[in-house]
């Protein structure tokens, strides 16, 4: 392989590259990234940059300094917009076009916008580091804040907002926030957290709309009611960016379709992180997972798959996120439904303080912890082993 061509340079994709050169890869290798900035940590966007305890220099992936020795043609600022999959050739906005013998997307997502939101000023989404300078700017008149989606980065701005002192409303379609990632106890011990920091949350209705003919002035919902807010942040969820692959033959079903080696439906094609949906052998099912430590895992497993070709070892991961909320760092691992068996095996709920366990026919699913990082790591390594429950609940014993 002489030519290896990754598109999208953040996560993902900044780790393939470093992980292709640390491998010994020493033919052409050229980063696509639409953002013109260096590559950048998405997770204190909306915790400590909107809060402004950060600066943008401090958010670096890696050091300024130290892209030299990547020795990257970088195409900074320019955005792939099709693949030519005959003709191994990825097709930039400026009409250039790159031949690869090996390419790897890592082009993650897009945050969803609300129909018919974007005239109005003061509705903002966050995905990128100008869309939290754009929050950040509008949070320093003070504003009446309303957020609507109760998900991961819904819930850390709104918490963002009431830490700086802020009125905040969140609006969620769903009965209980984050059923879906941690089940309906945990979800309910979130929503408690938040109401208990003066965030008012108003569960199962729908926006209907807004007031404001250019500025945004009030948040209409579905039960008829009205919220009064200066700024909205929209954080319904994120679409994976595969608009440039369309047409192109490579399979997409929300994301790039991937087998257990990270390995498009092409030759020489891979993909990792946010935008690839990839079969996980560890569970058996098909999977897009959009967390931190995944993006840097499925990158490092993508860019192997293009060296080591079909003998590459399949990637199995065990889903992990993090989410830091007041002073609360909830940290969860594995893969849960809403009506598998939950114990708190460390702790209390009511401390804000715990470890529990989620279990599904007889085996270990889950392990959710607040502010008990420490004893997670037991539990993340018994979920790689597919431990039973029992098993779990007995090291629970041992360590308590
Ligand atoms: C505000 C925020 C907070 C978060 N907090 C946490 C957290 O606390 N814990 C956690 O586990 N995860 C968190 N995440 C998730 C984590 O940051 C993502 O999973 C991770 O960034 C995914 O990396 P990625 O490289 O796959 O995609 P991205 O980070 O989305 O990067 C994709 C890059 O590709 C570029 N691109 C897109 N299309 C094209 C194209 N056609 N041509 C060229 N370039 C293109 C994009 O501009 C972007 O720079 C957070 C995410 C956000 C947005």
């Amino acid at each position: 392989m002489k030519r290896i061509v990754v598109v999208g340079a953040s996560l993902a994709g900044l780790r393939g590259v470093e992980t292709l050169r640390r491998r010994g890869f020493d033919g052409s290798l050229t980063l696509v990234s639409a953002e013109s900035h260096l590559p950048y940590d998405r997770p204190p966007l909306s915790k400590e940059l909107i809060r402004g305890e950060r600066e943008p220099d401090q958010l670096l992936l890696r050091p300024k300094d130290a892209y030299d020795e990547l020795e990257l043609d970088w195409r900074r600022g320019h955005r792939a917009v099709a693949l030519e999959l005959a003709e191994r050739r990825v097709v930039l906005d400026d009409g250039e076009r790159l031949a690869y013998d090996g390419l790897l997307i890592a082009t993650g997502g897009a945050a969803r916008a609300l129909p018919g939101t974007d005239a109005l000023r003061g509705v903002h989404v966050l995905r990128t580091l100008d869309d939290a300078l754009a929050i950040r700017s509008a949070l320093e008149a003070g504003p009446r804040v309303a957020v609507i989606g109760a998900g991961f980065i819904g819930s850390e701005v709104a918490a963002s907002c009431r830490q700086l002192g802020l009125d905040v409303t969140v609006v969620e379609a769903l009965d209980v926030p984050l059923v879906g990632s941690i089940g309906p106890t945990m979800g309910a011990a979130c929503a408690a957290l938040h109401a208990d920091h003066g965030v008012a949350l108003r569960c199962g209705v729908s926006v209907d709309g807004f007031d404001g003919s250019e500025r945004v002035e009030a948040v209409r919902l579905s039960d008829g009611s009205r919220i009064d807010a200066d700024l909205v942040v929209v954080g319904i969820g994120v679409r994976p960016e595969t608009g440039w692959l369309e047409g192109s033959g490579l399979a997409l079903d929300d994301g790039v379709v991937c087998d257990a080696t990270c390995a498009a439906n092409a030759p020489g094609v891979v993909a990792a992180g946010d935008v690839a949906r990839f079969a996980n052998p560890r569970f058996g099912e098909s999977m897009r997972i959009e967390h931190w430590t995944h993006a840097v895992e499925q990158g490092m497993a993508a860019a192997a798959r293009l060296l080591d070709g079909e003998a590459a070892a399949p990637f199995a991961p065990v889903p992990f996120f993090w989410s830091d909320q007041y002073d609360v760092k909830i940290q969860f691992a594995g893969r849960v439904r809403p009506d598998d068996e939950i114990r708190v095996v460390h702790g209390s709920i009511e401390e804000r303080r715990f470890v529990a366990l989620y279990a599904r026919a007889g085996r270990l699913v889950g392990a959710l912890a607040w502010n008990r990082p420490r004893q997670l790591i037991g539990y993340r390594r018994m979920l790689r082993e597919q431990a039973s429950f029992e098993a779990a609940l007995a090291q629970a014993a041992r360590s308590s």
